[in-house]
């Protein structure tokens, strides 16, 4: 384990020159004080975890201090925003502080976010506040403890410098990382503004960092892209199976690497609800719950649509059409686990069909009935979760079929609850927890925010004197409206 001083850096992509980011320094936001530190994240880093509680720590992560061997940049990249175009985006209000590299030889990108203006910050003020901070940190670690790849967060610093939104609030800033910060929109960018010699070399450098395996195959590139839909179908199969809304699946949010990134009016579902809207400035719903695996393939196609300058497009249509069945496959797995089941037959999809259907707008929150239906045997368990399901029929009639699925299992009842607990979180991340804990946070109270994080990190195990964060939400956290203001 390393201090702060002992970090090694090496600055990949600030190397790339200045087509790809510009050179910028952190603005420092007054009075930083550590909000919460992921002790998890540090060690991504090999960071030792006391590390956190030094001045150096909130110096570094807040923009007063700055390494010798960092070299902070804004990225610039493009994208498609709400399905339109948007020609120059770029980092607005973050900076890539450094790439480090841990004693494993891995590289971790370190970006601050909310670190002041920038080339690209057209009319925004290059912050972020405390409650949009709060909100991306929770979700990273809390995602990650999920098993859902996520960028991580390594801490929230807070200050005493006010930003203005729809009202006064103050600043901070989080420290994000990642193995790479290149989205989608950056190869957008270079084809829209017709570089292909630049585009060329940013295509070279993720084959090479990131998806060396793909060089050995007889067309390196259309291997990447292959990858890159095999990753994103996994990772929206994880999202859908968890009930993780993303909310502004833009082409600039999109990972290059298939984890989920730049979080913004995210939720979880609490009641299941395939129409759930979790932005509310998405007044068409087009990232709606269910919209997420048709926008990631749309996406997929932005980014094939890049690589048109490198790739045959007859080969990136057939690596699209890879998409789909890849996704259901993967969904389809992670469900049946949910249910419990350890074999596969014809008619699973179809069973899942079904309990949604019944779930859909009956008032059943979603991830609870999983944990529920895994708590006692299955007769029981069934009984148990039945009370909150309206069409009482229906879920009946579904009942006798999965409990006839299950006695299909060889030896079904063994082990089930270990089985199904471990994949069926108790604790979710609900906008309620996440509000509860920012509330506490303006008020100077990090008390909630760090237990709540402690909490998250460990959502399959039942901690002593937890039960309220396991609980459903009340009236008030179902409906909170999250907008894009952040
Ligand atoms: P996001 O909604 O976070 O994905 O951001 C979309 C674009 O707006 C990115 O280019 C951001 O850098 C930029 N942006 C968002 N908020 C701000 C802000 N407060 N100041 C400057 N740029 C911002
Ligand atoms: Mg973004």
């Amino acid at each position: 384990m390393k201090a702060l001083d002992q970090l090694t850096f090496d600055n990949r992509f600030a190397r790339l020159g200045d087509a790809f980011s510009t050179q910028v320094l952190p603005e420092p936001i007054a009075d930083p004080r550590l909000v919460v530190a992921s002790a998890s994240a540090m060690a991504l880093i090999d960071l030792d975890p006391a590390q956190a509680e030094l001045p150096l720590f909130a110096e570094l992560f807040s923009g007063h201090k700055l390494w010798e061997g960092a070299d902070p940049r804004a990225m610039v990249y493009s994208g498609h925003q709400f399905g339109g175009y948007n020609p120059r985006l770029g980092d607005g209000r973050g900076l890539l502080l450094t790439e480090v590299v841990n004693d494993a030889g891995e590289h971790w990108d370190l970006h601050l976010k909310g670190a002041g203006q920038t080339p690209y910050s057209r009319m925004g003020d290059g912050r972020a506040v405390l409650r949009s901070s709060i909100r991306e940190f929770l979700a990273s670690e809390a995602l990650h403890a999920l098993g859902i790849p996520s960028s991580r967060a390594l801490c929230v610093i807070g200050s005493s410098t006010p930003v203005w939104r729809e009202t006064q609030e103050s600043a901070a800033m989080l420290t994000r990382l990642a193995q790479s910060h290149i989205r989608f929109g950056h190869f957008e960018y270079f084809y829209y503004t017709q570089q292909p010699e630049q585009q060329r070399v940013l295509i070279d450098h993720v084959l090479d960092e990131h998806y060396p395996q793909c060089k050995d195959a007889a067309q390196p590139y259309l291997a990447m892209f292959q990858t890159i839909v095999e990753r994103n179908a996994e990772l929206i199969a994880r999202w859908q199976a968890y009930g993780f809304c993303h909310g502004v699946m833009n082409t600039d949010n999109m990972s290059i690497l298939g984890i989920t990134f730049d979080f913004g009016p995210f939720a979880f579902l609490d009641d299941f609800d395939a129409n759930f809207i979790c932005n509310h400035s998405d007044d068409r719903g087009r990232y709606s719950y269910a919209n997420q695996v048709p926008i990631a393939h749309w996406n997929l196609s932005a980014l094939a649509q890049a690589l048109t300058t490198v790739i045959d497009v007859e080969a990136l249509k057939q690596a699209l059409a890879l998409f789909l069945p890849l996704y259901q496959a993967h969904y389809l797995d992670l469900m049946r686990r949910r249910l419990g089941l350890t074999t596969a037959e014809d008619e699973d999809m179809a069973l899942v069909e079904r309990l949604l259907q019944r779930m859909q707008s009956g008032g059943v929150d979603y991830n609870l009935f999983f944990r529920r239906l895994g708590d006692q045997p299955l007769a029981d368990a069934l009984q148990s979760v039945r009370d909150d399901f309206v069409d009482l029929a229906g879920f009946d009639a579904w009942a006798v079929d999965y409990q006839a699925r299950c006695e299909r299992e060889p030896n079904h009842a063994a082990g089930r609850r270990e089985r199904m607990h471990a994949v069926n979180p108790l604790y979710v991340l609900r906008n309620y927890l996440a509000q509860n804990a920012i509330e506490a946070a303006e008020a100077g109270d990090y008390t909630e925010v760090r237990r709540l994080h402690q909490v998250l990190s460990r959502p399959f195990e039942e901690q002593t004197g937890m039960q309220a964060y396991a609980a459903p939400p009340p009236a008030w956290g179902k409906h909170l409206e999250i907008s894009c203001s952040s």
